[in-house]
Protein backbone atom coordinates (compact mmCIF):
# COMPACT_ATOMS: atom_id res chain seq x y z
CA UNK A 1 0.00 0.00 0.00
CA UNK A 2 2.68 2.18 0.83
CA UNK A 3 4.68 1.46 -2.16
CA UNK A 4 1.41 2.43 -4.35
CA UNK A 5 1.00 5.82 -2.85
CA UNK A 6 4.54 6.65 -3.38
CA UNK A 7 4.32 5.04 -7.00
CA UNK A 8 1.19 7.56 -7.51
CA UNK A 9 3.30 10.54 -5.94
CA UNK A 10 5.71 9.80 -8.04
CA UNK A 11 3.40 9.72 -11.21
CA UNK A 12 1.99 13.16 -9.98
CA UNK A 13 5.13 15.28 -9.56
CA UNK A 14 6.25 16.18 -13.07
CA UNK A 15 2.61 17.29 -13.52
CA UNK A 16 2.39 19.30 -10.38
CA UNK A 17 5.58 20.80 -10.45
CA UNK A 18 4.88 21.97 -14.42
CA UNK A 19 1.48 23.52 -12.94
CA UNK A 20 3.80 25.36 -10.21
CA UNK A 21 5.96 26.88 -13.31
CA UNK A 22 2.75 27.38 -15.27
CA UNK A 23 1.22 29.34 -12.09
CA UNK A 24 1.50 33.22 -12.89
CA UNK A 25 3.51 34.73 -9.82
CA UNK A 26 1.65 35.22 -6.93
CA UNK A 27 0.32 39.27 -6.81
CA UNK A 28 2.13 41.88 -4.82
CA UNK A 29 0.22 43.58 -2.61
CA UNK A 30 0.64 47.11 -1.60
CA UNK A 31 -1.80 49.21 1.18
CA UNK A 32 -1.86 53.16 1.75
CA UNK A 33 -3.83 55.00 4.46
CA UNK A 34 -3.69 58.86 4.89
CA UNK A 35 -5.22 61.25 7.25
CA UNK A 36 -6.02 64.88 7.47
CA UNK A 37 -6.61 64.90 11.19
CA UNK A 38 -9.04 64.11 13.85
CA UNK A 39 -11.34 65.92 15.63
CA UNK A 40 -15.15 67.31 16.66
CA UNK A 41 -16.28 67.17 12.84
CA UNK A 42 -19.66 69.08 13.04
CA UNK A 43 -21.91 67.46 10.56
CA UNK A 44 -23.91 70.29 9.98
CA UNK A 45 -21.53 72.66 9.56
CA UNK A 46 -20.01 70.89 6.74
CA UNK A 47 -21.14 72.48 3.64
CA UNK A 48 -21.81 70.45 0.62
CA UNK A 49 -18.66 72.72 -1.42
CA UNK A 50 -16.79 72.49 1.96
CA UNK A 51 -16.65 68.29 2.22
CA UNK A 52 -15.82 67.99 -1.67
CA UNK A 53 -12.50 70.30 -1.21
CA UNK A 54 -11.62 68.13 1.54
CA UNK A 55 -12.49 64.89 -0.24
CA UNK A 56 -10.75 65.91 -3.36
CA UNK A 57 -7.73 66.94 -1.40
CA UNK A 58 -7.84 63.55 0.57
CA UNK A 59 -8.19 62.25 -2.67
CA UNK A 60 -5.21 63.56 -4.67
CA UNK A 61 -3.19 62.80 -1.41
CA UNK A 62 -4.19 59.25 -1.25
CA UNK A 63 -3.84 58.90 -5.18
CA UNK A 64 -0.51 59.98 -5.36
CA UNK A 65 1.16 57.59 -2.65
CA UNK A 66 -0.89 54.82 -4.08
CA UNK A 67 0.50 55.14 -7.80
CA UNK A 68 4.19 55.14 -6.14
CA UNK A 69 2.76 51.42 -4.58
CA UNK A 70 0.64 50.46 -7.90
CA UNK A 71 4.41 51.30 -10.04
CA UNK A 72 6.49 49.26 -7.23
CA UNK A 73 7.99 52.20 -5.69
CA UNK A 74 9.12 52.19 -2.18
CA UNK A 75 6.97 52.54 0.73
CA UNK A 76 9.10 55.84 1.58
CA UNK A 77 8.49 57.49 -1.26
CA UNK A 78 4.70 56.38 -0.98
CA UNK A 79 4.39 58.36 2.42
CA UNK A 80 6.51 61.47 1.00
CA UNK A 81 4.17 61.40 -2.45
CA UNK A 82 0.99 61.81 -0.29
CA UNK A 83 2.11 64.15 2.71
CA UNK A 84 3.44 66.74 0.39
CA UNK A 85 0.30 68.03 -1.37
CA UNK A 86 -1.79 67.96 1.95
CA UNK A 87 1.10 70.36 3.17
CA UNK A 88 1.03 72.18 0.19
CA UNK A 89 -2.99 72.62 0.45
CA UNK A 90 -4.31 75.67 2.69
CA UNK A 91 -6.82 73.16 4.35
CA UNK A 92 -5.00 70.80 6.50
CA UNK A 93 -2.95 71.95 9.64
CA UNK A 94 0.34 71.09 8.40
CA UNK A 95 2.55 73.45 6.00
CA UNK A 96 0.53 76.01 4.21
CA UNK A 97 -1.96 76.39 6.39
CA UNK A 98 -0.95 75.75 9.84
CA UNK A 99 -1.89 77.17 12.92
CA UNK A 100 -0.64 79.79 14.47
CA UNK A 101 1.35 80.02 17.57
CA UNK A 102 0.89 82.53 20.09
CA UNK A 103 3.35 84.84 18.94
CA UNK A 104 1.54 84.57 15.68
CA UNK A 105 4.30 82.78 13.67
CA UNK A 106 3.89 79.64 11.56
CA UNK A 107 6.12 76.65 13.30
CA UNK A 108 6.38 73.09 12.17
CA UNK A 109 7.27 69.74 13.27
CA UNK A 110 7.31 66.33 11.26
CA UNK A 111 9.02 63.09 11.30
CA UNK A 112 9.34 60.10 9.05
CA UNK A 113 10.53 56.40 9.68
CA UNK A 114 11.41 53.67 7.61
CA UNK A 115 9.85 49.95 9.11
CA UNK A 116 12.94 48.21 6.76
CA UNK A 117 15.37 49.44 9.14
CA UNK A 118 13.70 51.42 12.14
CA UNK A 119 15.71 54.51 10.78
CA UNK A 120 13.88 57.78 11.41
CA UNK A 121 14.16 61.68 10.59
CA UNK A 122 12.25 64.54 12.32
CA UNK A 123 12.05 68.12 12.95
CA UNK A 124 10.45 70.35 15.53
CA UNK A 125 9.32 74.19 15.02
CA UNK A 126 10.80 75.02 11.93
CA UNK A 127 9.35 78.24 10.27
CA UNK A 128 10.58 78.20 6.36
CA UNK A 129 10.65 74.76 5.27
CA UNK A 130 7.88 74.63 2.58
CA UNK A 131 8.01 70.68 3.04
CA UNK A 132 8.88 69.74 6.43
CA UNK A 133 8.34 66.16 5.96
CA UNK A 134 10.94 66.25 3.38
CA UNK A 135 13.42 67.46 5.97
CA UNK A 136 12.49 65.00 8.31
CA UNK A 137 13.32 62.48 5.38
CA UNK A 138 17.09 64.65 4.75
CA UNK A 139 17.65 64.26 8.86
CA UNK A 140 17.35 60.48 8.10
CA UNK A 141 19.43 59.81 5.39
CA UNK A 142 22.31 62.63 5.67
CA UNK A 143 22.66 63.19 8.84
CA UNK A 144 23.45 60.91 12.59
CA UNK A 145 20.67 62.32 14.11
CA UNK A 146 17.20 61.41 14.27
CA UNK A 147 15.96 64.96 15.23
CA UNK A 148 16.67 68.45 14.83
CA UNK A 149 15.14 71.53 15.87
CA UNK A 150 14.31 75.36 15.36
CA UNK A 151 17.03 77.29 14.12
CA UNK A 152 19.41 74.27 13.67
CA UNK A 153 17.07 72.44 11.85
CA UNK A 154 16.98 75.63 9.56
CA UNK A 155 20.49 75.77 9.09
CA UNK A 156 21.24 72.36 8.31
CA UNK A 157 18.08 72.59 5.62
CA UNK A 158 19.63 75.36 4.29
CA UNK A 159 23.15 73.34 3.74
CA UNK A 160 21.32 70.37 2.12
CA UNK A 161 19.69 72.64 -0.15
CA UNK A 162 15.84 72.28 1.03
CA UNK A 163 13.51 74.45 0.05
CA UNK A 164 12.75 77.12 1.81
CA UNK A 165 9.88 79.65 1.80
CA UNK A 166 9.37 83.25 3.72
CA UNK A 167 6.95 82.56 6.73
CA UNK A 168 4.23 84.73 5.43
CA UNK A 169 3.62 81.45 2.91
CA UNK A 170 2.14 79.40 5.43
CA UNK A 171 -0.43 81.97 7.08
CA UNK A 172 -3.93 81.26 6.10
CA UNK A 173 -6.95 84.10 7.15
CA UNK A 174 -8.77 81.27 8.99
CA UNK A 175 -6.03 80.23 10.94
CA UNK A 176 -5.17 83.49 12.62
CA UNK A 177 -8.91 84.28 13.01
CA UNK A 178 -8.30 81.09 15.17
CA UNK A 179 -5.77 82.43 16.89
CA UNK A 180 -7.41 86.07 17.29
CA UNK A 181 -10.85 84.18 18.52
CA UNK A 182 -8.54 82.29 21.31
CA UNK A 183 -7.00 85.02 21.83
CA UNK A 184 -9.86 87.56 22.66
CA UNK A 185 -11.74 84.94 24.70
CA UNK A 186 -9.48 83.43 26.21
CA UNK A 187 -10.63 79.88 24.68
CA UNK A 188 -8.24 76.84 24.73
CA UNK A 189 -7.05 75.30 21.38
CA UNK A 190 -9.55 72.80 20.77
CA UNK A 191 -12.33 75.74 21.10
CA UNK A 192 -10.68 77.19 18.58
CA UNK A 193 -10.15 74.51 16.25
CA UNK A 194 -12.48 71.54 17.30
CA UNK A 195 -10.60 69.44 15.00
CA UNK A 196 -6.57 68.53 14.46
CA UNK A 197 -5.56 68.79 11.50
CA UNK A 198 -2.27 67.43 10.84
CA UNK A 199 -1.98 65.11 8.16
CA UNK A 200 -0.10 61.72 7.99
CA UNK A 201 0.59 58.61 5.85
CA UNK A 202 1.58 54.77 6.48
CA UNK A 203 2.53 52.34 3.57
CA UNK A 204 3.37 48.79 2.67
CA UNK A 205 5.04 48.58 -0.55
CA UNK A 206 5.10 45.51 -2.92
CA UNK A 207 8.67 44.45 -1.45
CA UNK A 208 6.84 44.19 2.09
CA UNK A 209 8.66 47.23 3.38
CA UNK A 210 6.47 50.32 5.77
CA UNK A 211 7.16 53.82 6.45
CA UNK A 212 5.17 55.92 8.78
CA UNK A 213 4.98 60.19 8.32
CA UNK A 214 3.39 62.47 9.91
CA UNK A 215 3.34 66.78 9.61
CA UNK A 216 1.99 69.39 11.49
CA UNK A 217 1.85 73.03 12.40
CA UNK A 218 0.89 72.23 16.30
CA UNK A 219 -2.01 73.24 18.46
CA UNK A 220 -3.21 76.61 17.82
CA UNK A 221 -1.89 79.30 20.15
CA UNK A 222 1.12 77.46 21.06
CA UNK A 223 3.61 79.04 23.01
CA UNK A 224 7.04 78.32 25.33
CA UNK A 225 8.55 75.73 22.45
CA UNK A 226 5.41 73.57 22.82
CA UNK A 227 5.95 70.63 20.54
CA UNK A 228 3.34 68.25 20.59
CA UNK A 229 3.47 64.34 19.45
CA UNK A 230 3.83 64.78 15.85
CA UNK A 231 7.96 64.71 15.11
CA UNK A 232 7.86 62.31 18.42
CA UNK A 233 9.24 59.15 16.97
CA UNK A 234 7.03 56.52 18.52
CA UNK A 235 4.18 59.01 19.77
CA UNK A 236 3.21 60.33 16.49
CA UNK A 237 5.11 58.17 14.12
CA UNK A 238 5.82 54.53 13.94
CA UNK A 239 7.34 51.99 11.53
CA UNK A 240 8.49 48.63 11.92
CA UNK A 241 8.40 45.80 9.29
CA UNK A 242 7.73 43.51 12.14
CA UNK A 243 4.59 44.75 12.97
CA UNK A 244 3.10 48.62 11.30
CA UNK A 245 3.52 51.46 10.32
CA UNK A 246 1.46 54.25 12.21
CA UNK A 247 0.92 57.91 11.98
CA UNK A 248 -1.21 59.63 14.86
CA UNK A 249 -3.54 63.12 14.67
CA UNK A 250 -5.11 64.41 17.78
CA UNK A 251 -4.27 66.10 21.19
CA UNK A 252 -0.51 65.74 21.44
CA UNK A 253 0.25 65.77 25.22
CA UNK A 254 -1.73 62.64 25.40
CA UNK A 255 -0.36 60.76 21.91
CA UNK A 256 2.79 61.49 24.09
CA UNK A 257 2.09 60.28 27.03
CA UNK A 258 0.98 56.73 25.80
CA UNK A 259 3.47 56.70 22.92
CA UNK A 260 0.90 55.33 20.90
CA UNK A 261 2.78 54.84 17.31
CA UNK A 262 5.18 52.83 19.38
CA UNK A 263 2.67 50.92 22.18
CA UNK A 264 0.32 49.87 18.99
CA UNK A 265 3.30 48.36 16.87
CA UNK A 266 4.56 46.99 19.82
CA UNK A 267 1.41 45.43 21.13
CA UNK A 268 0.82 44.06 17.89
CA UNK A 269 4.47 42.14 17.48
CA UNK A 270 4.30 41.10 20.78
CA UNK A 271 0.66 39.47 21.19
CA UNK A 272 0.02 38.61 16.88
CA UNK A 273 -3.44 39.86 17.80
CA UNK A 274 -5.72 41.28 15.57
CA UNK A 275 -4.41 44.96 14.84
CA UNK A 276 -7.69 46.60 15.08
CA UNK A 277 -8.65 45.61 18.26
CA UNK A 278 -5.29 46.86 19.17
CA UNK A 279 -5.20 50.34 17.91
CA UNK A 280 -8.90 50.56 19.17
CA UNK A 281 -7.59 49.81 22.98
CA UNK A 282 -4.73 52.03 22.68
CA UNK A 283 -7.02 54.86 21.55
CA UNK A 284 -9.42 53.73 24.30
CA UNK A 285 -6.13 54.02 27.16
CA UNK A 286 -5.98 57.66 25.51
CA UNK A 287 -9.46 58.63 25.96
CA UNK A 288 -8.99 57.12 29.10
CA UNK A 289 -6.10 60.13 30.34
CA UNK A 290 -8.98 62.30 28.97
CA UNK A 291 -6.98 62.82 25.22
CA UNK A 292 -8.78 62.69 22.00
CA UNK A 293 -7.49 61.91 18.11
CA UNK A 294 -7.09 59.04 16.33
CA UNK A 295 -4.13 56.81 14.14
CA UNK A 296 -3.91 55.05 10.78
CA UNK A 297 -1.89 52.20 10.48
CA UNK A 298 -0.85 49.53 7.77
CA UNK A 299 0.35 46.07 8.55
CA UNK A 300 2.43 43.97 6.85
CA UNK A 301 -0.15 41.19 5.63
CA UNK A 302 -1.51 44.69 3.62
CA UNK A 303 -4.30 45.73 6.38
CA UNK A 304 -5.28 49.76 6.59
CA UNK A 305 -6.84 50.64 9.40
CA UNK A 306 -8.46 53.69 10.78
CA UNK A 307 -9.45 54.15 14.62
CA UNK A 308 -10.39 57.60 16.83
CA UNK A 309 -12.15 58.33 19.00
CA UNK A 310 -13.44 61.59 18.11
CA UNK A 311 -16.63 62.05 15.43
CA UNK A 312 -14.66 62.39 12.73
CA UNK A 313 -10.99 61.97 10.94
CA UNK A 314 -10.42 63.25 7.69
CA UNK A 315 -9.29 59.97 5.91
CA UNK A 316 -8.00 57.83 3.23
CA UNK A 317 -7.25 54.66 2.39
CA UNK A 318 -6.79 52.56 -0.72
CA UNK A 319 -4.69 48.63 -1.22
CA UNK A 320 -3.50 46.54 -4.35
CA UNK A 321 -7.41 44.20 -3.79
CA UNK A 322 -8.91 47.29 -5.11
CA UNK A 323 -10.13 49.45 -2.31
CA UNK A 324 -10.03 53.30 -2.86
CA UNK A 325 -12.11 55.40 -0.46
CA UNK A 326 -12.41 58.45 0.98
CA UNK A 327 -14.19 59.41 4.15
CA UNK A 328 -14.67 62.47 6.86
CA UNK A 329 -17.08 61.28 9.77
CA UNK A 330 -17.44 58.14 11.77
CA UNK A 331 -19.01 55.04 10.08
CA UNK A 332 -18.75 56.27 6.45
CA UNK A 333 -15.83 53.81 5.63
CA UNK A 334 -16.44 50.24 3.46
CA UNK A 335 -16.98 47.54 5.62
CA UNK A 336 -13.24 45.95 5.62
CA UNK A 337 -10.18 46.89 3.96
CA UNK A 338 -8.33 43.49 5.13
CA UNK A 339 -6.45 41.25 2.27
CA UNK A 340 -8.45 38.26 1.67
CA UNK A 341 -5.23 36.82 0.36
N1 LIG B 1 -1.04 66.04 17.28
C1 LIG B 1 -0.80 67.42 16.92
C2 LIG B 1 -0.13 68.12 18.07
O1 LIG B 1 -0.48 67.88 19.20
C3 LIG B 1 -2.04 68.15 16.59
C4 LIG B 1 -2.85 67.52 15.49
O2 LIG B 1 -2.94 66.30 15.41
O3 LIG B 1 -3.42 68.27 14.68
O4 LIG B 1 0.69 68.97 17.83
Amino acid sequence: MKNLITLIALALMPAAAMAQDDAPPPELKWSIAIHGGAGTLNRDAMTPERRAAYEAALQTALDAGAKVLAEGGSAMDAVKAAIIPMEDSPLFNAGKGAVFTWDGTNELDSSIMDGRDRSAGAVAGVKTVKNPILLADTVRTQSEHVMLMGAGAEAFAAEKGIAVTPPEYFATPARREALERMKAKQLSALDVDHKFGTVGAVALDQQGNLAAGTSTGGMTGKRWGRVGDAPVIGAGTYADNRSCAVSATGWGEYFLRVGVAHEICTQLRMTGDGAQGIADAVMADVADLGGDGGVILVTPSGEAIFSFNTSGMYRGRATSDGLNEVAIFGGEDKASATPDH
